[in-house]
Formats: structure tokens, C-alpha cells, sequence
């Protein structure tokens, strides 16, 4: 799929986890989904919906932040064994699950800008002004991102999701890719034996425009709708 699609279902994934996360305990953390959580979370899942593919040099992602994702994209590239390979398992989302649940414990700071990147490479991603003025696109994207950030933080927002949030866009990651004809080789290193490999539509084919990426624009839409009537935006008594 293409990068905007992939940032697409990450936003309608954590949207759509969000009625079913709230109030619910995992592993002794228990979530509480307000106004903040869910914008964050839908923007930080959808970033985390491209990391996948920051192991290629062309990919939207991989552009973001100049020589800092360049590099961290060349970095995983190797670690993982090249474009689509390691970066592409379940254990590649449990760990990056792992370092952005350990960031929250580590600093309210490292927290903030590990959000603050997966913002504005959710915003990169969806195609924010792109491609005509990359320079002014830039900066319109980091003023809107540290905006968001800057509210976040004042909102009181709370992190404890912040991992599930970023395993979440790791898998619809995969399973966008799945749903083309690109394979996703899950349990790298165990097997390199790619799920999905040659079924489904196109990358940037026919189907993906005409029909999954209206369908899943219509779907944050509606979900925006939809939370917007959730308890836990009222006001709290
Ligand atoms: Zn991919």
C-alpha cells in the first residue's frame, strides 16, 4: 500500500480499539481513553503505521526527517536484513512496542518526543501539503505537529498506551501489506516465509485508489463521529 493508506489505517485502527481499550487492564496498566488519547493515539498509530517501511531509502517515511531518518532507515535496513525482511515481523513490532512502552517509563520527556516524531511523520505520511514546496511543507508540518504536541502535553495527556499505540501501526503496517501483493515474512528469523505473498490488489492500483483509501478516509470520519459522542468526552464530574 501506498504511505498514505498504510497512515490511514492506523488512524481507523486506534480508533477503532479505542471503545474496547478503555477501562480495560493489561499486564497491571489500565487505560483511560479521553479527547487526548484518542487524537494522540490515532496520530501516533498512524505514524507507527510507516515505520515499517523506514528499512527503504524512497519511502515517504524514510524522507521525514532528513539524515536523521535517513540514517536510522540505513541502520534497519541492515539489522534487519534488507527492504521488507525483518522490519516486516512480529518481533520487529513487539520491540518497537517495547522501546516506545520504555520510553514512557523512562521520561515524561522522551516520551513527548517520541510522540512528537510519530506526529509529524503521521502528518508526512498522509501527505500534508507534499511534493509541490517540500521546504515550506516541512515547516508547515513541524508547526502543526509541535502545536498538537505543545496541547497534548498541556491536556494532561497520558501516555500509558503509548506502546500498544505503536505495536498496533506496526501490524496494520503488515497487514496492509498483506492485503497487496507484497508478503510479509511474520516470523522472521524463525521462517523468511512471507504471508500473503502475490494475492491481493495493487499497490496504487486501481482498487487502492478508487476503493481502500476512500474506504478508510470515510472510516476516520465516521469513527470521528462516532467517539465524538464517547462518555469520556464530556466533561468529567
Ligand atoms: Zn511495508
Amino acid at each position: 500500500m501506498m504511505g498514505h493508506s498504510h497512515a490511514l489505517s492506523g488512524a481507523v485502527g486506534w480508533m477503532a480499539l479505542v471503545p474496547v481499550l478503555d477501562g480495560t487492564e493489561v499486564l497491571g496498566i489500565t487505560f483511560h481513553m479521553g479527547p487526548g488519547e484518542i487524537i494522540a493515539g490515532a496520530l501516533v498509530c498512524a505514524g507507527a503505521a510507516l515505520v515499517p517501511d523506514l528499512d527503504h531509502k524512497s519511502a515517504t517515511i524514510t524522507q521525514t526527517y532528513g539524515i536523521l531518518t535517513k540514517t536510522l532507515g540505513a541502520f534497519l535496513n541492515w539489522a534487519f536484513g534488507g527492504h521488507r525482511n525483518g522490519t516486516h515481523s512480529l518481533l520487529f513490532a513487539l520491540l518497537m512496542g517495547a522501546i516506545a512502552q520504555g520510553t514512557t517509563l523512562w521520561s515524561e520527556m522522551a516520551a513527548q518526543i517520541f510522540v512528537f516524531l510519530l506526529v509529524g511523520i503521521a502528518f508526512n505520511g498522509l501527505g500534508f501539503g507534499m511534493d509541490k514546496n517540500r521546504t515550506a511543507s516541512g515547516v508547515i508540518n513541524a508547526m502543526v505537529t509541535a502545536g498538537i504536541t505543545l496541547a497534548l502535553y498541556s491536556a494532561g495527556t497520558d501516555y500509558t498506551w503509548l506502546g500498544a499505540a505503536v505495536a498496533l501501526g506496526c501490524l496494520l503496517h503488515f497487514a496492509g501489506d498483506i492485503a497487496t501483493h507484497m508478503g510479509v515474512p511474520l516470523l522472521w528469523p524463525f521462517t523468511g516465509y512471507r504471508v500473503g505473498q502475490n494475492v491481493g490488489f495493487k499497490t496504487d492500483g486501481k482498487v487502492e485508489r478508487n476503493v481502500v483509501t476512500p474506504a478508510l478516509t470515510i472510516a476516520v470520519v465516521l469513527y470521528g463521529f462516532y467517539l465524538f459522542d464517547w462518555p469520556e468526552l464530556l466533561p468529567r464530574t
